[in-house]
């Protein structure tokens, strides 16, 4: 849709790119303002790179998205491109929450950047992540730059999902949703370009919940495999009422906030499979488990599990506002031994 956009010379002025982080919307970004600025679009040279933060780094990774067009696809070499990719662009302003927001002061400095002309490019980009951590004053202050649109200016606002946009922000922007990325293309990506095992792969893409960025940042998967073993150990001795409340496994887990995120992600994907396996035990992604799944799912009911996952989603919001994780942690043990 961009390249076709790109091609036809009709790109949106504003556009709001939505989805899991770590599934690709800055990427996306960053890639097509490298497109629409190229000095010689072809195929893109390999070794282009981005990392978490879009700034080119060297090794061999590769997390490129082409754009479906050859013609359309930035070179990564030239001039612009590079001056893109490493953020020294002067008329790619990428925006980012400063401390836990975007400041009203931030947009304001983009607003007198944009009120002149551009210093070099044919189009100028405005990049902004997180754009729900916009409080009111940003979001109006942005608002009224959207409404009166300088020249040859494209805006990208990229956020987990439209309702935590100011609606009359989202009323201005065309909306790209991205889909989570399937768990056997991850899986093949995970084998091929990082050379994993196909078992260690396996329990990786299960965690990433369908984002490569997620995926990525499972850097020790051998690490992921003996904590998913852990867990799951200790989700079946719950169920199996064996293990009461256990509330030092609740602390255990919130302890460490850096993999909180990948234990809850573990739980999710061990109760999903556990409902799935009932009615199509082929379609279980935790395959490696399906003998202990059938041990386990004649006992178990749909209604109940739901009500369970549901419980972990609500933890994972309460923790992203701030809540207590401990605390939180032990409310949802609670709940799944009941
Ligand atoms: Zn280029």
């Amino acid at each position: 849709m961009l390249a076709a956009a790109l091609r036809k010379n009709e790109v949106p002025h504003a556009m709001l790119f939505t989805g899991e982080a770590g599934i690709g919307k800055k990427t996306t970004a960053i890639t097509f303002a490298m497109a629409a600025n190229c000095e010689s679009p072809g195929p893109m040279a390999s070794g282009v790179v981005f990392s978490d933060n879009g700034v080119q780094s060297t090794s061999n990774e590769d997390i490129r998205i082409p754009l479906e067009n050859k013609n359309i696809n930035p070179c990564g070499t030239c001039r612009p491109c590079r001056k893109i990719v490493s953020e020294k662009h002067p008329d790619f302003h990428y925006i980012r929450p400063e401390g836990a927001y975007i400041k009203i002061e931030q947009i304001r400095t983009l607003c007198s950047a944009l009120a002149r002309r551009p210093h070099e490019a044919s189009v100028r980009f405005v990049l902004l992540s997180d754009a729900h951590l916009m409080n009111a004053e940003s979001g109006n202050a942005l608002l009224k730059i959207l409404e009166e649109p300088p020249e040859n200016t494209i805006f990208i606002l990229a956020a987990p999902q439209v309702a935590d946009i100011l609606s009359t922000i989202v009323s201005r922007c065309r909306h790209f949703r991205f889909n989570p990325i399937p768990e056997d293309q991850l899986e093949a990506y995970l084998i091929e370009k990082k050379g994993m095992s196909p078992e260690n792969a396996m329990v990786v893409a299960s965690l990433s919940g369908g984002s490569i960025g997620r995926a990525l940042s499972i850097k020790n998967d051998k690490w992921a495999v003996v904590h998913r073993k852990r867990i799951i150990d200790r989700m079946e001795m719950i169920f199996r009422k064996s293990a009461g409340q256990d509330l030092y496994f609740a602390e255990s887990l919130s302890r460490d906030k850096k993999t909180l995120a990948i234990s809850l992600e573990i739980m999710k994907s061990w109760l999903r499979d556990l409902a799935v396996f009932q009615y199509c035990p082929d379609r279980i992604v935790n395959r490696d488990l399906q003998s202990r799944f059938a041990a386990l799912s004649d006992t178990i009911d749909t209604n109940r599990l739901l009500d369970k996952i549901s419980a972990i989603w609500q933890v994972e919001r309460a923790i992203k506002g701030n809540a207590n994780s401990r605390l939180a942690m032990e409310s949802l043990v609670i709940k799944l031994s009941e």
